[in-house]
């Protein structure tokens, strides 16, 4: 296997620990109840993770966290990935939060919020998507405005995972209208019970379902300024810090998502009979195998190589991040569909999971950032690297046998003016 060679014996270990988890201690009868909305969210579960220690690995041991690697936790994260997006999510919220506030937050909001999250105690929502929008994160409309000790927020918030679950919302809200827009954001905790909170409308998913997600409404709600994470309109840099497990929980469960429905498949075709052989003798199906299983650990391979270069705290951690998240949400986007071409018609009924991994795929490639936002990203860092290399390697246009040929070497319209003429 591929993570042999990639993982140490410790995140070997806390792997196995998941897996066996993920394997004996979660019931069908929860995923199932997940998928029909019967549960508005899965509590229960995460208090089972929290039991175990298995929420907010990375974190330090003396908060409920494990001091593990970025590695450690992608590990886990394929397998918990298995259950699907709902309960991955469920399991991933706990690091992305849990970021904010290790990583800004002050002992008291360490003591109070922390620690009860990663024990599973407290549930835990991100609000950072608007009706507005959710691409153009930095053009929150969400006011707080400032006053003798408190913030008053109002505004609304879309799509809110757990917005009918959490006990918490971590909301990034416009604390300085007339600011830049990397100047404009600070983030704010705000319990559920507060007055003035409300979870209004609940959405009907496509997949993904149990999760609670919903809109949230600020009607002139009430925060204490100790409630303020990190520095007043200093959100950016908690952003910047949060999408980092944002992503790489999503490339991480996105393995396990494809994981397993290729597995359902290569059974599957391994037993399945068509003029009167197994499909898997027929190219056009075990050559999906092939192209599944390359995608599968080339995403792998991407994801913990990000994972690495996050710990490392190398430049060029945002490129890679940005990258697995999407390669690894598409590779479990692509997987699924093989998948389900290769079980053929019975796949796209629920008597196989596949039809599930399908919709719970599509929208990894949506959420914490699209996919499109990942391209920006990407290709803005590269063109920095690239072009700021005050040291790079062989340039080889010299090695294009009529590159000494400067007056054809024309750019813009000037040049065509002062070359060659
Ligand atoms: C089930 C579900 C759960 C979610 N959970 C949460 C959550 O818990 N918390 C939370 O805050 N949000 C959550 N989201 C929101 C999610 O992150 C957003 O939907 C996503 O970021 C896109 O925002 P949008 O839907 O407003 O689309 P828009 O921002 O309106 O974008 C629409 C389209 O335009 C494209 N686009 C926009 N700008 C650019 C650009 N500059 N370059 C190229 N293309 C661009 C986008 O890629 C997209 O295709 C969730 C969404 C869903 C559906």
């Amino acid at each position: 296997m591929l993570q042999d060679i990639l993982l140490t014996d410790e995140e070997r270990a806390l792997k196995k620990e998941v897996r066996d988890f993920v394997k004996n201690e979660v019931s069908p009868d929860l995923t199932k109840k997940l998928d029909r909305d019967e549960i508005r969210y899965p509590r229960e579960f995460v208090k089972s993770l929290g039991d175990r220690n298995l929420l907010g690995l990375r974190f330090q041991k003396k908060y409920g966290g494990r001091g593990q690697t970025w590695t450690g936790e992608i590990a886990a994260l394929e397998e918990i990935g298995v259950l699907g997006t709902a309960l991955g999510c469920a399991f991933a919220m706990p690091s992305i939060v849990g970021e904010a506030l290790h990583t800004f937050g002050t002992e008291e909001q360490k003591e109070k919020f922390l620690k009860p999250l990663l024990k599973g105690d407290l549930i835990s929502a991100e609000a950072l998507t608007e009706p507005r929008g959710g691409s153009d994160f930095f053009g929150a409309t969400t006011r707080a405005e400032y006053k003798n000790g408190y913030f008053t927020v109002r505004g609304q918030k879309r799509f809110v995972v757990a917005a009918d679950g959490a006990d918490f919302f971590i909301v990034y809200c416009n604390t300085n209208p007339s600011g830049k827009p990397h100047e404009r954001i600070s983030l704010i905790l705000i319990e559920k019970d507060r007055e003035g909170v409300e979870a209004k409308y609940l959405y009907g998913l496509l997949g993904t379902r149990g999760g609670g997600t919903g809109r949230l409404v600020f009607r002139d709600v009430k925060v204490p300024e100790s409630n303020l994470i990190g520095g007043l309109n200093e959100g950016a840099a908690i952003f910047n810090t949060m999408m980092v497990p944002e992503r790489l929980t999503s490339a991480g469960a996105s393995l396990g998502m494809g994981r397993a429905a290729l597995e359902v498949a290569v059974r599957y075709s391994d037993r399945r009979k068509a003029f009167g052989q197994k499909i898997r003798s027929f190219q056009g199906v075990s050559f999906k195998v092939a192209d599944a299983i390359t995608q599968l650990d080339a995403a792998r391979a991407l994801t913990i190589a990000a994972g690495k270069s996050v710990d490392a705290g190398l430049p060029s951690a945002r490129r890679l991040v940005s990258e697995a998240k999407k390669c690894a949400t598409d590779a479990a986007w692509n997987i699924s569909n093989l998948s389900m071409q290769i079980i053929g018609g019975i796949g796209y009924t629920n008597v196989y999971p596949i039809e599930k991994m399908v919709r719970d795929a599509r929208l990894i490639q949506i959420w914490t950032g699209t996919n499109d936002i990942m391209n920006l990203l990407i290709q803005h860092e590269f063109y920095r690297e690239v072009l700021n290399d005050r040291n790079p390697g062989r340039m080889i246009e010299v090695d294009a046998p009529e590159g000494h040929m400067d007056d054809e070497k024309v750019y813009e319209d000037d040049d065509m003016w002062t070359k060659g003429w």
